[in-house]
């Protein structure tokens, strides 16, 4: 895929690393490229930073980097996604 912000070309495991080493203040409205490779996901479809909906919505990559105060505030808003609620859990026994 390719950085929204500077076009570089990224392996989707290494999208999120680079947004937060290069664009952690980057609050412009982008769409995401992981959501562009799945046929299924709308781009366009969150509020805030592109970090943020990296690490709220394709954690699966992402095992390394999660911010559970961001995974909270997802669960907060999203509190019927199951998958996700498992997923802090087992996280947490680890
Ligand atoms: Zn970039
Ligand atoms: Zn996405």
């Amino acid at each position: 895929c390719v950085c929204p912000f500077c076009q570089r070309e990224l392996d989707e495991d290494s999208l999120l690393d680079h947004c937060i080493t290069y664009h952690r203040s980057e609050r412009r409205p982008v769409s995401c490229p992981l959501c562009r490779l799945l046929p299924n996901e709308s781009p366009n479809t969150f509020d805030g930073s592109l970090i943020r909906h990296l690490q709220v919505s394709h954690t699966l990559f992402y095992d390394d980097f999660i911010d559970f105060d961001i995974i909270e505030e997802a669960l907060f808003q999203r509190v019927l996604d199951r998958s996700l609620l498992e997923y802090v859990n087992h996280s947490n026994t680890t």
